[in-house]
């Protein structure tokens, strides 16, 4: 759905423009809109629009997600078989669900439709160029411009930039990484025999290359088969998800998709804002180092970013905008810093030693224990080592 009021759009500010209507971007805008606010959300493909992802969702997305929000979920997770690199197979069960499964298509566009309904105005079918915060294209000091492929200038008291691992106003902030992960998938429809085989059950399979992992997440007719690894060694990876589909008795089966998607995390100095633009989601580099979970990062930070670009929208001056800004920045750190931190230890030692990994969560039952607390939402990692003094000696002791 396009809206066709680009002409007055040129005249009047919006309070806040949201770019990329991801889970960052429509949470973003749904928090804005319900504060009240002139809220318009830019999106580049039209939607319902695809996305690499293994659509997991733990108890933390579960848990971000607007009000009267129903999950679309495609299946419930009760069972996980972990291998290492294909040998050593063990299926460990739950009597409660561990996680959700999504098709991104469905639930981001479910998203976007709440975020609507809150008031947020929607444009499909635009690329934003860049963002300018001064010079001829802004009118005052308390507005920003965006401009549009094609040259159409908007103008918002306060941007949001949630356009996703490749973002443009990431660029524009100085967003920094340190870690780029390529992740390869594999839509693949496989008949009801194969399909009841892994009903409920998904595969975790620690990867031949240091931190890479690959996965079989069920949804109904279909499995989204996926692995991801660092960036540079995109042979080895393609090398890797096509033996580890081969193992499982699923390559006389045709994809309907085959993609690949960058993920990025974040550097810990890197900034989350400039002037009146503030960056959330997989455009920050939000994003679980160690499982590079990013739809709770991007749901959770969206939301800040929403509602911190409220009150950057109020501000009459660049020092109450700058405060605002940093207001969120301390919000964001707090939280999903302190996590990303600690996954980035987990990383650490993972990339070292996936067979103790493998043996921890197979054969001690405190760490499968650790494991569903975590994917269901009753604890985090960081909250484990925080309260559990011998949890965060043993990651110390490995991590050197
Ligand atoms: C292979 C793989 C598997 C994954 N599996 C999981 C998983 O199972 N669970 C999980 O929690 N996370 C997973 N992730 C991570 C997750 O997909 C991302 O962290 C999440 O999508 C981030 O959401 P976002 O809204 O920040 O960005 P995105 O979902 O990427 O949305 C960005 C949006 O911005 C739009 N856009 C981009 N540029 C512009 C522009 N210039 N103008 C206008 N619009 C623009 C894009 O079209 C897009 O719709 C996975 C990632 C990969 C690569």
């Amino acid at each position: 759905m396009s809206s066709d009021n680009s002409s007055d759009d040129a005249r009047q500010a919006w309070d806040v423009v949201v770019v990329g209507a991801g889970p960052a971007g429509a949470s973003a805008a749904y928090a804005a809109a319900v504060a009240g606010r002139r809220v318009l959300l830019l999106e580049k493909a039209e939607l319902p629009r695809y996305k690499t992802c293994g659509g997991g969702i733990i108890g933390p997305s579960r848990d971000s997600l607007p009000p009267g929000f129903e999950l679309p979920l495609r299946d419930r997770v009760q069972a996980v078989t972990f291998s290492l690199d294909g040998k050593y197979s063990r299926t460990r069960r739950s009597s409660h669900m561990l996680f959700g499964l999504i098709n991104r298509p469905e639930f981001d566009q479910q998203l976007v439709e709440h975020a609507q309904k809150a008031g947020a105005e929607l444009r499909t079918g635009v690329t934003v160029s860049r963002v300018e915060q001064h010079g001829p294209a802004v009118p005052d000091r308390r507005t920003v411009a965006i401009v549009l492929q094609g040259g159409e200038t908007l103008l918002a008291r306060a941007v949001v930039g949630a356009d996703g691992s490749a973002s443009r106003i990431g660029a524009h902030v100085g967003v920094k990484v340190d870690q780029v992960d390529l992740g390869l998938e594999a839509e693949i429809p496989v008949p009801d025999s194969v399909a009841e085989d892994w009903a409920g059950r998904v595969l975790i399979d620690w990867g031949p290359m240091p931190g890479s992992y690959g996965w079989v997440f069920p949804k109904g007719d279909t499995l989204t088969v996926g692995v991801i690894s660092a960036r540079g060694e995109g042979a080895a990876t393609k090398r890797y998800l096509e033996d580890f589909i081969a193992r499982l008795g699923l390559a006389g089966f045709e994809p309907s998709i085959s993609s690949g998607h960058l993920t990025r995390c974040r550097s810990e100095d890197s900034p989350l804002s400039r002037g009146r633009v503030l960056v959330c989601g997989d455009a920050a580099g939000l994003l679980e180092p160690w499982t590079r979970e990013g739809i709770s990062f991007a749901l959770r930070s969206g939301r800040l970013a929403g509602e911190w670009a409220v009150r950057i929208a109020e501000a009459q001056d660049a020092v109450d905008a700058r405060r605002q800004a940093l207001n969120y920045a301390f919000a964001v750190k707090a939280g999903l810093g302190v996590e990303m931190s600690v996954g980035k230890r987990m990383l650490t030692v993972f990339e070292r030693r996936p067979g103790m990994f493998h043996a921890a969560l197979t054969g001690f039952r405190p760490a499968w224990k650790a494991f569903t607390r975590i994917t269901r939402g009753s604890t985090t990692l960081a909250e484990i080592v925080r309260t559990h003094p011998v949890a965060g000696r043993v990651l110390n002791a490995m991590d050197r």
